[in-house]
């Protein structure tokens, strides 16, 4: 039994409890793969207490650290667990400052690798020096001018002065492509919306959307976990009407598990909320990433409801088609050897953390 396309509405649901489903690939909005070995990583030398100390010492310090070895092994990693949990498009938002050149190529190669899609964007930012920021401005640059898919990737307006952003968004509409940028993520990020309102374009990607005062043209991705594990606030997506689908802002790539915690995160603020809505916004992935209607994922459980689906953990994809190729059966990835890449990216990330 399988329900190709769209999933039935809760008006349509029926028991199956024994058959299997199939859907499209699951599409995760806002990943950053090169945080795949931060997991257990050293304590920062203090304790954040804001969401800039979270960046300043624990992401910053990171991405600064890694070389091309993490950078790959680190999107292997990421790549392997989206295809185990079904999610077989991932929209990543790269950086790494100590090694810009190259390092999409590393993204893409790794999916690909494994036997996802990406659409990469390399992180602009002036956080650290104009000259690093055009490092990354000329990586989006090459990586899409030889034909790699993806966005021009921006960090956050606080981190971007005005002529900066007009770079970003001109190399965007030259290349005919949206940026990917975080937006009002934070407080701190506030003033990102009247910032970015004569750039913006319906195909610009705005991670987070927290404290964002006003509509801007684009796709919103709602990425619940981390921003409930940031203390940045509630984003309440409903607001944003269609364009809304889920991330996880680096944190995996399990859409299912994403699904379920935007649900619970909407019922804590209105206890009227329901599955259905945090689903739309799981299919809405496949509006903004339509390749992954090409893909195929047969599911472990049935029926693929959300009611049943946000009550139930554990549901795992048995068998993933991309393109019409099977890189997943019988739960266990066809292309490559997950021991391999779980055994390479643990040692990657001892060195990673000796040099924190
Ligand atoms: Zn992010």
């Amino acid at each position: 039994m399988s329900t190709a396309g769209p999933l039935p509405d809760p008006s349509a649901r029926a028991p199956r409890a024994n058959g299997v489903a199939t859907t499209p690939g699951l599409v995760c909005a806002h990943h950053h793969l090169y945080s795949s070995l931060a997991r257990g990583m050293p304590a920062p030398p203090a304790l954040p207490r804001s969401f800039p100390e979270i960046l300043e010492q624990v992401w910053w310090r990171l991405d600064r650290a890694l070389d091309p070895a993490m950078v790959r092994w680190s999107a292997m990693l990421g790549a392997l667990e989206a295809l185990e949990a079904g999610t077989t498009v991932i929209l990543d938002h790269h950086s790494s400052p100590s090694c810009i050149e190259g390092s999409l190529d590393l993204v893409a190669e790794a999916c690909a690798a494994v036997g996802v899609r990406v659409r990469c964007a390399y992180e602009v930012s002036e956080r650290h020096s104009l000259d690093e920021a055009r490092a990354g401005l000329e990586e989006n640059a090459r990586f899409l001018r030889a034909g790699g898919r993806g966005f021009v990737g921006a960090h956050a307006c606080f981190t971007l002065s005005d002529p900066m952003l007009a770079e970003l968004a001109e190399l965007a509409a030259d290349l005919d492509v949206g940026v990917h940028i975080h937006v009002a993520e934070d407080r701190c990020d506030a003033e990102a919306g009247r910032r970015l309102a004569r750039w913006a374009r319906p195909d610009w990607l705005l991670a987070h959307c927290v404290h964002l005062d006003r509509e801007l043209p684009g796709w919103v991705a709602h990425n619940p976990r981390s921003n409930m594990n940031n203390a940045v606030g509630y984003a309440r997506p409903l607001r944003f009407g269609e364009r809304v689908a889920l991330g996880t802002d680096g944190i995996g790539a399990d859409m299912l598990e994403e699904f379920r915690v935007a649900y619970a995160r909407a019922r804590e603020d209105d206890v009227t909320a329901t599955p259905s809505a945090a689903w739309s916004w799981l299919e809405a992935g496949w509006s903004l990433a339509p390749e992954a209607l090409e893909d195929e994922v047969v599911w472990s459980y049935a029926p693929l409801d959300p009611w049943y689906l946000a009550f139930t953990p554990g549901v795992r994809p048995v068998e993933v088609r991309v393109g019409g190729r099977t890189v997943l059966a019988g739960g266990a990835p066809v292309l490559v050897d997950a021991v391999e890449i779980r055994a390479k990216a643990a040692e990657q990330a001892e060195r990673l953390f000796a040099r924190l």
